[in-house]
């Protein structure tokens, strides 16, 4: 079979996978189309991809040759009629907040895979891109929030003085919530955080940081791992809490996100009014609706002096071990649907592809999606 791989558009400078991947499809007998220029903003030449086995070729030719088309963002609305029956796309279709993309491709009976709705499972770890992307964004929004805060994140004991660390408040510790704990601890800061989840609260100690509990979550066993909706009761109380820590914080780093749902509103405009002027607010849920009130996605608000970056791909700021992480998780879920031969083998019995499969034969057929949809 031959496999695409597509160049992204511009301001995303990722690439689905770099030529190492590429050598390992090589070697399970799978033919590579890469489009010209396409590893270029990950600092992955043309040469390098040619040399790993793959066939350079125009963005036109890639999509038509192509049996499994793999990019990282959508295609455009023309590019996607000319999918052909039958043709395997995978990519990070976010399908919950795109209907009209999903339903376009059911009809054109296109076979997608939606990378970000791979199952959470023991099994599926390795290709698990939601984990591989939040560890980069968790990593980068801590650095970006150090190197745009007014003071040090570690204490200093100098002859000019002695200065205090910085107070970092994690919202939501998750896999880039944790991260961020990590990568707060290892430049000095002091850190806390919060989550619905009792489950995060050892992992919180563990990484040197504060848990801060909020009695009265709801916690649902059926959501495999993640956090449900809360009571409004709840989130008040929620709401008061990361206040009163919020207001003698440096920097908050925001990951709060419930799947296929708008991000929870934690940080109110009040708390953001209350916070000292050259604090730093990174809030990585914008795309989703952010955890503060004030977020603009893909915009910086300068709010009384404090700063809210609305940034959720911190990833294409990491470009290079970005698209190591993701290449090698597309394989790890590629190995799934090749066979011995090489050849496409699609096995709807086997649950991560099924799991992962939102469109084929003309229908949407992942029951969450379908589920989102109608109601
Ligand atoms: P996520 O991106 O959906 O959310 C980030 C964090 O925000 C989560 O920890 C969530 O509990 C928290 N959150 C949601 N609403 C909140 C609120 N109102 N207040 C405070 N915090 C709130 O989550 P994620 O990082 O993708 O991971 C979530 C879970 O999935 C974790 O339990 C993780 O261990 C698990 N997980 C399992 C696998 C696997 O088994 N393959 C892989 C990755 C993650």
């Amino acid at each position: 079979m031959k496999l695409g791989i597509l160049k992204e558009s511009p301001g995303e400078n990722r690439v689905a996978m770099l030529p190492e991947s590429v050598a390992i499809l090589k070697g399970l007998k799978v033919d590579v189309l890469v489009q010209k220029d396409a590893g270029e903003n990950a600092f992955a030449p043309d040469k390098e991809f040619e040399d790993a086995g793959a066939t350079l070729e125009t963005r036109e030719k890639v999509i038509s040759q192509s049996d499994v088309l793999v990019t990282i963002h959508q295609l455009s609305k023309d590019e996607m009629k000319k999918l052909k029956k039958g043709q395997v796309l995978l990519a990070v279709l976010n399908p919950f907040f795109n209907k009209e993309t999903i339903e376009a491709l059911a009809k054109g009976g296109v076979v997608s895979f939606s990378l970000d709705v791979i199952p959470r499972t023991t099994r599926a770890q390795a290709m698990d891109i939601l984990s591989s992307q939040a560890t980069v964004a968790g990593y980068k929004a801590v650095l970006d929030a150090a190197n745009i805060f007014g003071s040090f994140l570690p204490m200093f004991m100098t002859a000019a003085g002695t200065i205090k660390p910085a107070k970092i408040m994690i919202i939501g510790a998750g896999v880039a919530g944790l991260q961020a704990i990590a990568t707060s601890r290892k430049l000095g800061a002091v850190v806390e955080a919060f989550d619905v989840r009792t489950a995060a609260r050892e992992e919180v100690k563990s990484l040197g940081a504060k848990f801060v509990e909020v009695e009265g979550a709801q916690e649902d066993q059926s959501a495999g791992g993640y956090a449900v909706e809360q009571s409004e009761e709840y989130k008040k109380k929620q709401q008061q809490a990361v206040h009163d820590h919020a207001v003698k914080s440096d920097i908050i780093i925001c990951t709060a996100q419930i799947p296929g749902r708008k991000a929870p509103l934690i940080l109110k405009k009040e708390t953001v009014e209350g916070m000292k002027p050259g604090s730093v607010i990174i809030d990585l849920a914008a795309s989703s609706g952010g955890n503060c009130e004030l977020t603009k996605n893909n915009e910086v608000v300068v709010h009384k002096q404090v700063k809210i970056i609305g940034n959720s791909n911190y990833p294409s700021q990491l470009p290079t071990d970005s698209s190591r992480m993701l290449g090698k998780n597309i394989v790890n879920f590629l190995k799934l649907i090749i066979g011995d031969d090489g050849a496409l083998n699609l096995n709807f019995e086997d649950d991560i592809v099924a799991g992962t499969c939102v469109t084929k034969e003309g229908e949407i057929v992942h029951e969450k999606i379908k589920a989102a949809y109608q109601s």
